[in-house]
């Protein structure tokens, strides 16, 4: 039976409560213990895929094809462990999951209410993988006292009641916030969220006080009377240069130490810190900069590409390098030429996306990158664009382009050297499109495996020919083109492993040019930087020695 750590957050929302609950996780981990990592989202969408990355950030997908919050990213980066769909649930989800039982009869004509019906459905996701690890690390998103996060409030509340004592503790994260007038910080809102928490029933074990400012001692003692907390459980925290300094920041300030001593663990496995000092050594003494652009079309929000960004740290950190990553709008290669702006970049990123917007732009960046032999990741619709470029200006398709704009704009203006896949093959069996399907339903999503031309670059780089990629998408790169622009140098170097459906692209004549359909960003770690971004930045990292 696992044990369970609840986070929640009081005074304002993005407080770092996911940085914070991968980084206990990782700090568990350093002891010798296994974990899991999970994210409740009080929100009402059933899952995040459909929401606008402006609004959410990126969308995570896990290997078995679940489009989650991109929290389950930082999970994943801290721990290693892969997310499963099972690690993310939304408001939406429980009660989308609730209506279809009431639907088919299941209840017997029970009246449905929060309690117990939703309550219930929310402690069932609590206990899968319950067997499985040492400790489980719920966050519930949002801020104690919204309206939405009252159901899962109430459920932990029940859980933490049904289980042996002992068994759960709840971790909770406050602001500290400074009034200059005054030279103070305020303990109030955080005494406030905690009374919030007490009335529904539950008092958190340990407390994590954000503050810009050091926390005298005996502002921490008034904190844990107050909060009816242990002053060795009042945990501060800083601000920190790099999200990867978070394990052992939090180590030094006795977090894992706290919630061990919470659980009665005791004596504590000692430690094993050497990972995360590795990752800090590499981050904190880089022998060089590269520059990459990254020509995309949500610019505005980092948290748009999330993933992207922290794959090329650690391709950086891979090479003991710094990347500046600048993010460039693809619309403006539409209006100017590509040259003065992407000239004194050491290699281009185009990403993923939707939508036509911006793609003429990406394909200039890809005919740029192409023809002045500089590197290019092209990812998902980066390769798509890649592919549309090498059928327009090397094999003579002067109209080529994705059937993706085409229904987008409901005419027929282009030679679909991509397009819209019918029906593909996942492990053993066919998965069919359902034309008409809901907008949440028709990717290919997940993690499917590609076989690798020997001697090509990507089977150097992955020093293998099979690998296992995540996947999300609808459209696909058309395999009946491949002779042709295998004729004007383009390479298929990965294939779906029936052969179908071209996986990996890259250009013989080219120092380093790869596209891909999948998303390798997902599986990059700190401590395990993805190979494919591991060497685009050691590409990176050649074309700034020429210059
Ligand atoms: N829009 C493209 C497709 O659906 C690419 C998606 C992506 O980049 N993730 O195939």
């Amino acid at each position: 039976m696992a044990r369970y750590i609840f986070i929640t957050g009081g005074v304002v929302s993005s407080l770092g409560k996911g940085l914070a609950s991968a980084a206990l996780g990782a700090l568990l981990q350093a002891r010798g213990f296994t974990v899991r990592l999970r994210k409740l989202d009080p929100y009402l969408n059933v899952d995040p895929g459909t929401m606008s990355p402006f609004e959410h950030g990126e969308v995570f997908v896990t290997d078995d094809g679940a489009e989650t919050d991109l929290d389950l990213g930082h999970y994943e980066r801290f721990t290693g462990v892969p997310a499963r769909k099972t690690d993310s649930i939304s408001s939406g989800r429980i009660y989308s999951n609730v209506l279809e039982k009431e639907r088919r009869g299941d209840y017997l004509g029970k009246t449905i209410q929060v309690v117990p019906h939703v309550t219930n459905e929310i402690k069932d996701f609590l206990r899968i993988g319950d067997d499985e690890v040492d400790f489980m690390l719920c966050e519930i998103g949002g801020t104690v006292g919204d309206i939405e996060g009252l159901p899962f409030f109430e459920a932990i509340r029940q859980f933490i009641h049904e289980r042996p004592r002992g068994q759960c503790i709840l971790m909770h994260l406050t602001l500290l916030p400074y009034l200059a007038a005054s030279g103070e910080l305020k303990t109030k809102p955080t005494q406030h969220s905690v009374k919030e928490l007490q009335s529904i029933g539950l008092a958190p074990d340990v407390l994590v006080c954000r503050s810009e400012h050091p926390i005298p001692e005996k502002e921490i003692a008034k904190i844990a009377l107050f909060c009816n907390v242990r002053p060795d459980a009042v945990i501060p925290a800083y601000d920190l240069k790099t999200i990867y300094q978070a394990p052992l920041a939090y180590h030094q300030e006795g977090l894992d130490q706290a919630v061990l001593d919470a659980f009665g663990i005791n004596p504590a496995p000692r430690p094993n810190l050497a990972r995360w000092e590795d990752v800090m050594d590499r981050l904190t003494h880089p022998e060089g900069m590269v520059r990459v652009a990254i020509v995309g079309k949500y610019t505005q929000l980092e948290d748009a590409y999330k993933s992207i960004a922290e794959a090329l740290t650690h391709g950086g950190m891979a090479n003991r390098v710094k990347v500046k990553a600048e993010w460039i709008d693809a619309e403006i290669f539409e209006r100017e030429d590509p040259t003065p702006r992407l000239e004194g970049f050491h290699a281009i990123l185009v990403p993923g996306g939707f939508g036509e917007r911006g793609t003429e732009g990406k394909i200039r960046a890809a005919q740029w990158a192409r023809e002045k032999k500089i590197p290019y990741l092209g990812i998902c619709l980066g390769m798509q664009m890649a592919v549309i470029e090498a059928a327009r200006n090397m094999a003579g398709i002067k109209d080529a382009g994705s059937e993706e704009f085409d229904h987008e704009a409901g005419g027929k203006r282009f030679t679909p050297v991509v397009y819209l896949l019918k029906e593909w093959i996942q492990g053993n069996h066919v998965v069919e499109r359902k034309l008409g399907d809901d907008k949440g339903g028709t990717m290919r999503l997940g993690a499917y495996d590609a076989r690798l031309v020997p001697d090509s670059l990507v089977a150097k780089i992955y020093g293998s020919t099979r690998i296992e990629e995540r996947h999300r998408h609808r459209y696909e790169v058309d395999g009946k083109y491949r002779e042709q622009l295998e004729a004007c140098g383009m390479v298929f170097s990965g294939l779906s492993p029936d052969g179908r459906l071209p996986e990996i692209v890259e250009h013989k004549d080219h120092p380093w040019f790869v596209g891909v359909q999948f998303h390798p960003e997902l599986k990059s770690k700190p401590f395990a930087p993805h190979p494919l971004f591991a060497d685009f930045v050691r590409a990176a990292v050649e074309v700034s020695r020429l210059v």
